[in-house]
């Protein structure tokens, strides 16, 4: 009988994983296995709020895709997938269309703006490689504006919404580098303002309160003003309006407020929830049994019944489920209930500062940072073993 196709769409934290595992699990001859992604290279999105400020390179927050899977094994197609067709088991890229007995969606998401007029329009994300490369040099260009027009102060003002993890990790990078700046380009650094705006009541919803509290105390130590409570009413190309009708002018606003799935699941007819797709026990699309979903275009529930929150963590557990799934399918074996271990969360405050819960344990300060390296230097063995840590580390 025919060679089963599997076929992987994007190769963010989710894909990789399932993919690097599907490499180790199957037979000689067992799968075609295909991996489609944009970029030649895996991005390690939980780098890039430092590219993004500009206090480490772009180059450290990427791995070039080659270097993670064995092409004899797998085949890597880069392109951009434009629309997923359920029913005649298709996905159409840009330049061609794969068929699948098997598909792994793992896309990643898309910038939630809720309907805040003007935020797709003029405000930037932290989403990809182009994109923080965007804004590293767009911030760089305000202090480059600012010499030429010193009346302009508002170029100095930067604006980030959202007090998600993104966001004050963002804030954190940025406070830091803004000093570097201020003398490279002679600037009083009393003239540079950053604004973290969140609509929730709290910085961190949901995070442990005297953690919050500890870490908005450092942010703000380092120069960082919060508005927590206060909407973005609109974004417009010469700053924010708030919901109190207060109006901050700026010319850089980031926008970290929230993600959803992405777009071409709803299009291609599938039940969604702010475009993510509800997945069942063993990570399958509800009445699509060859479709598995993985990372932030999938919703797990936890316990109570909640949601839980879209990270690489859960991603990358999800890809060991959904390539063990792919291959007892193929066997005719028992699939694996999917069950989220969380093995602890930790934000980053900038250099040398974070804060974190581990295990039941509250972390703080210089530990924390440090264990927010182990974290990150643990996903770079998994999927490249010491070789990557060595060279992708950021020690
Ligand atoms: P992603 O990693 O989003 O990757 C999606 C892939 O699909 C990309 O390679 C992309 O190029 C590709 N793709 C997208 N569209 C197309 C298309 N049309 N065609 C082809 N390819 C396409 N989580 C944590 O657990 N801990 C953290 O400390 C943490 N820190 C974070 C810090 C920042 C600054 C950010 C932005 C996020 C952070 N997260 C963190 C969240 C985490 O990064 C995401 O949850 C995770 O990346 C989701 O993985 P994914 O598998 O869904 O896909």
């Amino acid at each position: 009988s025919r060679i089963p196709r599997i076929v992987i769409l994007g190769a963010g934290y989710g894909g990789i994983v399932t993919a690097i595992r599907l490499q180790k699990e199957l037979n000689y001859n067992e799968a075609d296995v295909t991996l489609v992604n944009k970029h030649d290279y895996h991005y390690i999105t939980t780098h890039l709020h430092m590219p993004a400020a500009g206090t480490d390179n772009p180059e450290n927050a990427r791995v070039d895709i080659s270097k993670l899977i064995d092409e004899f094994k797998i085949d890597f197609v880069k392109g951009t997938v434009l629309q997923i067709k359920p029913q005649e088991r298709k996905v159409v890229l840009e330049e061609s269309t794969l068929s699948y007995d098997y598909l792994v969606v793992g896309l990643g998401g898309e910038p939630e703006t809720f309907g805040i007029p003007g935020l797709r329009e003029y405000a930037m994300n932290i989403r990809s490689i182009n994109s923080v490369r965007l804004i590293r040099e767009h911030i760089e260009y305000q202090f480059a504006k600012f010499k030429r027009e010193p009346s302009r102060t508002d170029y100095l003002t930067f604006i980030v919404g959202g007090a998600g993890f993104t966001g004050i990790e963002f804030v954190g990078e940025l406070a830091d580098r803004i000093p570097e700046l201020c003398k490279e380009f002679d600037v009083d650094p009393g003239l540079v303002k950053i604004y973290n705006i969140e609509a929730a009541p709290s910085a961190l919803p949901g995070f442990d309160p005297e953690l919050v509290e500890y870490g908005m105390k450092v942010l703000a130590d380092k120069g960082v003003t919060f508005k927590i409570a206060t909407a973005i009413k609109e974004c417009t190309p010469d700053g924010v309006v708030l919901a109190t009708g207060e109006v901050i002018k700026s010319s850089t606003v980031v926008w970290t407020g929230g993600i959803r799935g992405n777009h071409m699941l709803e299009e291609a007819g599938f039940e969604t929830m702010r475009g993510r797709i509800k997945v069942d026990e063993h990570l399958r699309a509800p009445g699509h049994d060859n479709i598995y979903i993985v990372g932030d275009c999938s919703i797990v529930m936890n316990p109570e019944g909640r949601p839980y929150p879209p990270t690489a963590q859960i991603a990358t557990q999800q890809g060991e489920v959904c390539a063990n799934n792919l291959v007892a399918s193929i066997r005719n074996a028992p699939l694996k209930e999917f069950k989220f271990s969380n093995k602890g969360v930790v934000a980053s405050l900038g250099k040398g500062e974070a804060i974190g819960i581990v295990g039941s344990r509250k972390i703080k300060g210089g530990s924390a940072a440090l264990m927010k390296k182990l974290v990150d230097m643990r996903y770079l063995y998994t999927i490249g073993g010491i070789p990557l840590v060595l060279k992708k580390g950021r020690f």
